[in-house]
């Protein structure tokens, strides 16, 4: 395909256009290619398909035109030389650490992680020899020290979930470099739209394509970009051990591309908006979102970011009570543990997302019975306020 047309093209109008080769048919919109299989006009084409001599679709375990289509979009709006799709968040990053790591290596990681990622690398990378640090997202004294001769990885999420935490990219970047380590940047809560950690020197990026990338909660799927010399190791994963996307998951995620920048502005406007209008409530004690002026790294998160995401962390007076009965007050947001749609989200994290925890890994993490977190949608902006007066009202 020629996607010369492309260089030097917006963001926009890599996230509507690019990666798509038009079939012979002429096709408009991009194809999905429901085949576990190709054929070949001779054996000798099969032979030089399968040994790598001549490039081709052979098995839609780990080549389809419709996945290749939204992996090329995906590499054009990171920035990165190539895109591995995955069958979810979490098949994006065992396949990362099955392509780079082996027994006996050590991965440093921000305290701050989704919890599923904590329980993989904790109980299963660590059965193979594997073992992980955390350290406090935003100290980068703390990643030094965590550094060792076997440190093979570093994995941040930025911001985090749900206080807004933000991790240096460019610094951290850095400190891998100089250990000759990988960082590795979860981008899930931002999205090319907000932040391209290629650009600020990380080596991969991971997607949990489920969130924003498809924006209105339809398919799992996952992603990782990067450099080639990588990519091609982690490719190798996925063709041997099978966390590949559907074609028809590549398919919903481009559609959900198209609209990747608009949806995010839109998203951001919202979240700002409901932000700045709970930190003046008088029932709301402190709100943890990086585009308020108040956020302890804003000048980081102008510097880093395009936008602020979507995600609010909300302490509440009364603890519990008072988190609860906010939340039992609302109509129109969804209680649910999930984000990155059109419909705006609330949860309790203290006895959902982080209810496993310890009380005193809770209050390390920062994670109060008052919090309540929401991730915000794409309603009108009075309706929302609306929703969430009716309890904070009645406090
Ligand atoms: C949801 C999520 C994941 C996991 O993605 P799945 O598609 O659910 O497997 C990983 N990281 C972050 C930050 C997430 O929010």
């Amino acid at each position: 395909m020629n996607d010369d047309f492309l260089h030097g093209a917006g963001l926009d109008t890599l996230a509507v256009r690019a990666g798509h080769a038009r079939t012979a048919e002429q096709e408009h919109g991009e194809p999905i290619f429901p085949t576990s299989s190709f054929v070949y006009g001779s054996a000798a084409e099969a032979a030089r398909k399968f040994s790598g001599e001549e490039p081709g679709n052979i098995y839609s375990r780990f080549t389809n035109p419709t996945v290749r289509t939204f992996e090329k979009r995906l590499a054009a709006l990171e920035g990165g030389e190539r895109c591995v799709a995955t069958s979810s968040g979490m098949a994006a990053i065992l396949s990362t650490a099955l392509a780079l790591l082996e027994a006996g290596d050590e991965i440093v990681a921000s305290r701050a992680l989704f919890g599923s990622t904590v329980s993989l690398f904790n109980k299963y990378l660590g059965k193979f020899g594997i073992v992980t640090r955390y350290v406090e997202s935003s100290d980068l004294a703390a990643w030094e020290a965590a550094m060792t001769p076997r440190t093979r990885l570093l994995f941040a999420e930025t911001p985090s979930n749900p206080l807004s935490e933000l991790v240096d990219i460019a610094a951290l970047a850095e400190i891998a470099h100089r250990h000759e380590a990988w960082l590795a940047i979860d981008n899930c809560f931002l999205t090319p739209a907000l932040q391209r950690p290629l650009a600020l020197g990380a080596d991969l990026v991971i997607h949990s394509a489920t969130k924003y990338l498809d924006g209105q909660g339809r398919a799992i799927g996952g992603a990782v970009v990067g450099r080639d010399k990588e990519l091609e190791e982690l490719l190798g994963v996925v063709r041997t051990c099978g966390p590949c996307m559907s074609p028809f998951n590549a398919w919903v995620f481009l559609k959900g591309l198209e609209t990747l920048g608009i949806r995010m502005k839109a998203h951001c406007e919202n979240t700002l908006a409901l932000a700045q209008w709970l930190e003046a409530h008088p029932a709301v004690e402190r709100v943890h979102y990086s585009g308020l002026e108040s956020h302890p790294q804003h000048a980081l998160a102008k510097r880093q970011q395009r936008g602020f995401g979507a995600v609010l962390g909300v302490e509440i007076e009364g603890g519990r009570d008072g988190a609860w009965a906010v939340i039992d007050a609302t109509r129109l947001m969804s209680i649910t543990g999930n984000l990155g749609d059109v419909k705006s989200t609330i949860t309790h994290p203290a006895t959902t997302t982080h209810g496993r925890l310890s009380d005193e890994q809770k209050l390390a993490a920062g994670i109060g019975e008052g919090l309540i977190r929401i991730a915000v949608g794409l309603e009108d902006i009075d309706d929302l306020k609306g929703d969430l007066a009716r309890g904070l009202d009645a406090l």
